[in-house]
């Protein structure tokens, strides 16, 4: 008989198999919002049977839908991504690119039934440089003063848990209570991609980095980015995995 997960392993691919055809930016735009209903029913058998396995107290089994849950996820962000794209709001676009890269990531650290996910995440970063141009990342540098395991809520560092790794079906996180920042830097490679500059000015207007498109006075002050539901590693500044 086959283990479960290999069963749901054959049934994950299958839908992937389906979908993924469609994951290719001219491809019309009701089959990509159809992919996305599927890949979030896919994703809620995820999450049951990670649940079920977290009652069974089985571990890497636990870790293996997790790792199924953060692929689901990668690919409803790709699809979001062609859908923001077509719906000429680059903003979201790269939020969804970047949300794509990130769940892409976590499944990796997940579980070793995400080990495969070297080309796609080369291809994400692919696209992220051939249809944008270099955005401005900031980094914040900060002395973390109190920080908690997500895991277990004790202090981070007097527990056996470290960050990023899985634990029953959850990534470990630092999450940072109190620190004192130190300074905001521009940096190339950034921890986190969301942390960019949205507008500049230029001879009094101010524009989006993006679009170029002046943007009004109100509009200007920076918006916190849109992260997804669920992510393991917290905007930086307030946890880190
Ligand atoms: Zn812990």
């Amino acid at each position: 008989m086959k283990h479960p997960i290999e069963s749901f392993r054959d049934h994950f691919k299958d839908v992937v198999e389906e979908v993924q055809r469609f994951a290719v930016f001219v491809r019309a735009k009701e089959f990509q919002e159809q992919s996305i209903v599927k890949l979030e029913e896919l994703l809620a058998e995820c999450s049951q049977a990670k649940d079920k396995a977290i009652a069974e107290q089985s571990e890497d089994t636990a870790n293996a839908y997790l790792a199924f849950e953060f692929m689901a996820k990668a690919l409803v962000e790709e699809f979001r991504f062609y859908l923001a794209l077509k719906a000429d709001a680059p903003d979201s676009a790269w939020d969804h690119l970047v949300n794509a890269e990130s769940s892409s990531a976590a499944a990796m650290k997940s579980h070793a039934v995400a080990s495969h996910l070297d080309g796609y995440i080369q291809r994400l970063h692919a696209l992220e440089r051939l249809l944008f141009p270099q955005p401005v990342f900031f980094s914040s540098g900060f002395i973390v003063r109190e920080s908690e395991c997500s895991i277990c809520g004790v202090e981070y560092g007097e527990c056996t848990h470290v960050k990023g790794r899985p634990y029953m079906g959850k990534l470990c996180a630092r999450i940072v209570k109190k620190a004192e920042l130190q300074e905001v830097s521009v940096v190339s490679d950034p921890a986190d991609k969301h942390c960019r500059a949205l507008h500049y000015t230029d001879n009094g207007i101010t524009r989006n980095v993006f679009t170029q498109r002046a943007v009004p006075d109100e509009d200007a002050e920076q918006s916190p980015p849109a992260y997804p539901e669920g992510r393991a590693d917290a905007p930086s500044g307030s946890a880190e995995a």
